[in-house]
C-alpha cells in the first residue's frame, strides 16, 4: 500500500537516471526539490533534507491522462475528485483530464468553472473536458466557445456517441479557430445492437450479444471524413480495432490534423478476459481479438496512435455484480496503466523513453498543453519509475474508490515508486 503525504520542504532524489520528455535528453544525477520547485542540488543547503535513493530508477515528468472519469458531481460513491487524484498519483499521473458524463453533465461554462475551482485544492492538475451537446443528448450543441473561455480544454459526450453527423460537423466547425479538440466516443449504436463484448466466435460460444468492429470503424471513418472536410481538430479516443488503426494512419498520412489514443487495456487484454463472464472486463469499446490488440500495439509503435489514455471508469461492486447484460461498461485503469503498458510494450521493442513520451509528450500534444522541462525553477512534477521491477497488482495498490478491474492478480514489469505533484508525494511501500 503506497502512501500519500505532504511533500517535504527539501528533497534530494539521488543517483537517478533522469529522462526529460520536454527536451528528449537523458542524464545521470540528482534532482533537488525545495518548496515544490526544482532547484540546483548545491543550493539545497545541509539542514533537514529528505533523501530518496533513486539508484537504478528512472525519474521523469509526471504522466498526463487525457481520458478519465472522476464521477463528480453526482456519483461520488464511485469516485470523487479527491479519490480519483489519489489513484492518479499512485499511477504516476500528475495531470488528468476528466470527462463530462457526470450528473448533471458538464455542459455549461458555469459547470466548467465550478469544477476547476474545486480542483484548486487537489494534489494533481485537473483539466475539464466539456460536453459537445446539451445534456450529452447529441442533439443541440452546448455553449462550446463559452466553455472554452471558462477553461475547457476539449469537448466530448464520452459514453455517448454523436450519432448525428451534422452535429459533429458543426462542433468541428465552431471549434476550428480555437483549436479545441472534439473527442467522439465512436460506436454506431444501431450497429452495436446491444453488444456487450466483441463479436466473434467467442461471443457466439458464450451466448453473449456481440459488438462488431465495424460499429467503431464505421463511425471513426465518418468522423475522419468530417474532420478532413471541416479542418477541425478531431481526437479519436480508445482505438480498439485493426480497422480503426489503419483508418487513422491513412488520414494522418493524408495530412488531416487528427490525434488518437489507445488504452492500456486494449494494449494488454483481449476478449479472452471475458471467458469466465468477468463483468470487470466489460468495456466500451470492447476488448477485441489478439490480431486487433497487436494492431493497436503497432499503431503506438509507428506513431499512428499518439498517446496512451486510461479511460479510468469507476463503478461500484453492486453495479458490476449484475450479469453481463446489465452490468455497466468500464474499468478503472490509473493505478495499473504504467505497469500494464510497460509489460506489453517493453518486450514489443519500445524503448522506455518512447513509452514515457506516450504518457507525457503525446497526450500534451493531443490537448495542446505545455510540458515544463525538468530544470531549476520548474514546478516539481515528477514520477520515479523502476522499469525492471516485477510486482503483482492487488487491491492494496488501488487508491480509487472503486475496484472494478480484471487486472487484479496480474504480474507487471515496471512500477511507479514515487510521484511528486503540487506539494504532495506518493511513495510506494
Ligand atoms: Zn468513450
Amino acid at each position: 500500500m503506497g502512501r500519500i503525504a505532504p511533500l517535504p520542504k527539501a528533497l534530494l532524489i539521488e543517483g537517478a537516471t533522469i529522462y526529460d520528455p520536454a527536451t528528449g535528453k537523458t542524464r545521470r544525477g540528482d534532482l533537488a526539490v525545495k518548496n515544490g520547485r526544482l532547484i540546483e542540488p548545491e543550493k539545497l543547503g545541509a539542514a533537514k533534507v529528505e533523501r530518496l535513493d533513486a539508484r537504478g530508477a528512472l525519474v521523469t515528468h509526471g504522466f498526463i491522462d487525457i481520458h478519465a472519469h472522476f464521477r463528480e458531481p453526482g456519483r461520488e460513491d464511485q469516485e470523487s475528485l479527491e479519490s480519483g487524484s489519489r489513484a492518479a498519483l499512485a499511477g504516476g499521473f500528475t495531470r488528468v483530464a476528466v470527462m463530462p458524463n457526470t450528473l448533471p453533465a458538464i455542459d455549461s461554462p458555469e459547470m466548467v468553472r465550478s469544477l476547476l475551482e474545486k480542483a484548486e485544492r487537489l494534489p494533481i492538475v485537473l483539466y475539464v473536458i466539456g460536453a459537445i451537446s446539451r445534456g450529452r443528448e447529441g442533439l443541440e450543441l452546448a455553449e462550446l466557445l463559452e466553455m472554452q473561455a471558462a477553461g475547457a480544454l476539449a469537448f466530448s459526450d464520452d459514453g455517448n456517441p454523436i450519432a448525428d453527423g451534422q452535429v459533429l460537423r458543426r462542433a468541428l466547425q465552431y471549434t476550428k479557430d480555437v483549436g479545441t479538440p472534439i473527442i467522439n466516443h465512436a460506436e454506431d449504436l444501431p450497429l452495436r445492437d446491444g453488444g456487450v463484448m466483441n463479436q466473434s466466435a467467442l461471443s457466439t460460444r458464450l451466448g453473449l450479444p456481440g459488438n462488431p468492429v465495424e460499429a467503431e470503424a464505421a463511425m471513426v471513418h465518418r468522423d475522419l471524413l468530417i474532420a478532413q472536410e471541416t479542418g477541425g481538430r478531431l481526437h479519436v479516443p480508445h482505438v480498439s480495432t485493426a480497422l480503426t488503426v489503419d483508418l487513422v494512419r491513412r488520414f494522418k498520412e493524408a495530412g488531416v490534423p487528427i490525434t488518437a489514443e489507445a488504452t492500456p487495456h486494449h494494449l494488454g487484454l483481449t476478449e479472452e478476459a471475458l471467458r469466465q463472464f468477468d463483468t470487470n472486463a466489460k468495456v466500451a469499446p470492447p476488448l477485441r481479438t489478439e490480431a486487433d490488440r497487436q494492431a493497436v500495439v503497432r499503431g503506438l509503435m509507428d506513431g499512428a496512435i499518439d498517446c496512451i489514455a486510461t479511460d479510468h471508469a469507476p463503478h461500484t461492486v453492486e453495479e458490476k455484480e449484475q450479469d453481463m447484460i446489465q452490468a455497466p461498461f468500464g474499468m478503472i485503469g490509473l493505478e495499473s496503466a504504467f505497469g500494464l503498458a510497460n509489460t506489453v510494450l517493453g518486450p514489443a521493442g519500445l524503448a522506455i523513453e518512447k513509452l514515457i513520451d506516450l504518457l507525457t509528450v503525446g497526450p500534451a500534444r493531443a490537448l495542446g498543453l505545455e510540458l515544463t522541462p525538468l530544470e531549476p525553477g520548474s514546478p516539481a512534477e515528477l514520477v520515479v519509475l523502476r522499469p525492471d521491477e516485477t510486482w503483482t497488482f492487488t487491491e492494496k495498490d488501488i487508491h480509487s474508490r472503486s475496484r472494478n478491474t480484471p487486472m487484479l492478480g496480474m504480474t507487471f514489469n515496471g512500477r511507479v515508486v514515487a510521484t511528486i505533484s503540487r506539494g504532495s508525494w506518493y511513495t510506494c511501500t
